[in-house]
């Protein structure tokens, strides 16, 4: 029986780069601290399932792959989150290419796309995300509202671009703010980022 670890992904940035729209502290805890966990929850819960299976035991299964999907949704989620950021000075928040002219052209224009995104941020009841994603069969390009890690998914749906609107990711920079966080996020979007998934399921490999 071969089971395989998730691991936490490298920053593509320092700690501080992204300041002032997210501070060292407010990083370096939402990183080390929350996507690590989901990390290492993942793993446990895979050694779980492995060591009752060379005892043979029985699983509450109902209650462990609600945890699985939990934790592997948060893995997954953030290492996409963090992938699409970039600091200010290396093209933060600057859109382009490819993916703005699809915006444009589906959405009507950039500024309806980002009220519409910023709403789906701001509305997530409780925990969550909101996605830019490219939907499945058609790649056309649609809104999705994560609740927690794991609900509201559209199965097969590619990821183009998501925000992590758990009280975790503003809390210290913003308290109870969410608008000021969602607000600060469009200056650091890593649009060339976004612009390369988009090409990659354009022309699948
Ligand atoms: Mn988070």
């Amino acid at each position: 029986m071969e089971k395989k670890s998730y691991v936490l992904p490298p920053l593509p940035y320092g700690y501080r780069d992204l300041e002032p729209f997210i501070s060292e502290n407010q990083l370096k805890l939402h990183y080390e601290k929350h996507h690590d966990a989901y990390v290492k929850g993942a793993n446990s819960i895979l050694d779980k399932f492995e060591k009752a299976r060379l005892e043979g035991a029985e699983l509450d299964m109902k209650a462990e792959l609600k945890a699985l999907s939990f934790n592997v949704g948060g893995h997954i989620l953030h290492s996409l989150f963090w992938e699409n950021l970039a600091p200010d000075n290396k093209g933060g928040g600057k859109v382009g290419g490819r993916i703005l002219d699809r915006i444009i052209r589906e959405f009507g224009s950039f500024a309806r796309f980002k009220s519409e995104f910023s709403l789906a941020a701001a509305s997530v009841e409780g925990s969550g995300w909101a996605a830019l994603v490219c939907a499945p069969e058609t790649c056309q390009l649609m809104l999705m509202q994560v609740e927690k890690h794991n609900a509201s998914l559209m199965p097969h749906a590619d990821i183009l671009l998501v925000l992590d609107v758990f009280e975790h990711a503003y809390y210290l920079d913003y308290k109870n703010e969410r608008g000021g966080f969602i607000e600060a996020f469009w200056n650091i979007v890593n649009w060339e980022k976004v612009d390369e998934r988009l090409a990659r399921l354009d022309n699948p490999r």
